[in-house]
């Protein structure tokens, strides 16, 4: 693949038990020979999302191109979990052709789908397009899930969420958000039902929004991939319940280049950064460091509160050893505060 094109990724939401992972196993066994990346975040049933994708052993998405992202809703865990995975995806040799994000069924969409605004990811990827899978007979019955216990199960054992939106509400920001609905389980509606199901559903959404029935998860992969609907350019017309919310107000990014001073240690710009991030809404910091009297160059990088630091090679000799950051942050990040706290 090109460098300079974009990949294209899929974000793939519903509630558990709708059939996204049927869904995806399909797609994996009918991917007309791309390589797939998948990115797993519904741990209602834990691990056995991904368990069962790794054990269709098909070549087009080997075990390495499975990620699970366990540690609760991958919307409220954006920062932490879904960027540095997307970012080490992009930083392989063998980048994948399209990169298949499967929500946890209580995520929201949008704040997952703006995070591929990131200034680092939004360069490199696009969403190609959202696609909400409903599941047919609990929809025809009035439910959202097959199992609403199984989701209020799933919503107590997260103890990253920080949305406590009722399943309705969840419900159509995955319709709103959506490109390609799929009404799934269509097998066990009858003709009528379905179509009902998929007139009222299509009376709800935006028009260009295609509703397609399918039974175990059965359909084509070039129905699903190549929407190119580059979903990130286009938030505003994907309405939310959330949209204002303070919850996932850290969706706007901004950033800024900083460059310091030489620090005597390591130990004292990390000091200085761990003020920075405690203080100001910094989410990311990068670049390198010339520390005084090393002939190493420093990389430092940090997420969240976690900063790491490592020598990486010496300074070439046409270089000039210096210090410079890359400073990341959601909207209203105050440069001249936080140049003066890191610059001393
Ligand atoms: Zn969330």
């Amino acid at each position: 693949m090109n460098k300079l094109e974009k990949i294209p990724a899929t974000v793939i939401t519903g509630f558990l038990g709708a059939g996204k992972t049927s869904l995806i196993r399909n797609l994996i066994e009918n991917a007309n020979g791309k390589r797939l990346a998948l990115i797993i975040n519904e741990f209602g049933d834990l691990g056995v999302d991904g368990d069962v994708l790794k054990g269709c052993g098909n070549e087009n998405c080997s075990e390495d191109d499975i990620i699970e992202l366990a540690n609760g809703c991958i919307c409220c865990t954006v920062a932490d979990e879904f960027l540095p995975t997307i970012q080490a995806l992009l930083n392989r040799e063998n980048r994948p052709d399209h990169i298949i994000v499967e929500t946890s069924g209580l995520a929201l969409p949008k704040p997952l789908v703006r995070a591929f605004g990131w200034p680092e990811v939004r360069t490199q990827v696009t969403v190609d397009g959202v696609i909400t899978v409903i599941d047919g007979p609990a929809y025809r019955d009035g439910l959202f899930a097959s199992n609403p216990e199984a989701v209020q199960d799933q919503r107590e054992a997260d103890e990253n969420l920080d949305h406590d939106s009722p399943l309705e509400e969840l419900f159509e920001d995955q319709l709103n958000c959506a490109d390609l609905i799929i009404l799934n389980k269509a097998d066990l509606l009858t003709e009528e039902e379905a179509a009902d199901a998929i007139n009222a559903i299509g009376a709800e959404v935006r028009p260009s929004v295609k509703l397609i029935k399918t039974s175990h998860g059965k359909i084509n992969a070039n129905v699903l991939l190549g929407i190119g609907a580059a979903a990130e350019d286009d938030l505003d017309v994907r309405k939310s319940h959330h949209d204002g919310d303070d919850d996932h107000e850290h969706d706007d990014f901004e950033s800024f280049v900083l460059d310091l001073p030489n620090p005597s240690t390591p130990e004292e710009l990390v000091s200085r950064l761990t003020t920075a991030i405690e203080i100001h809404g910094i989410l990311r910091v990068k670049g390198f460091i010339a520390v005084a009297g090393k002939e190493m160059r420093l990389v430092v990088q940090g997420v969240g509160n976690r900063i790491q630091h490592y020598y990486d090679r010496e300074w070439a000799e046409d270089e000039v050893p210096s210090s410079r950051l890359v400073v990341i942050g959601e909207h209203g990040l105050d440069e001249q505060a936080i140049s003066a706290l890191l610059q001393g």
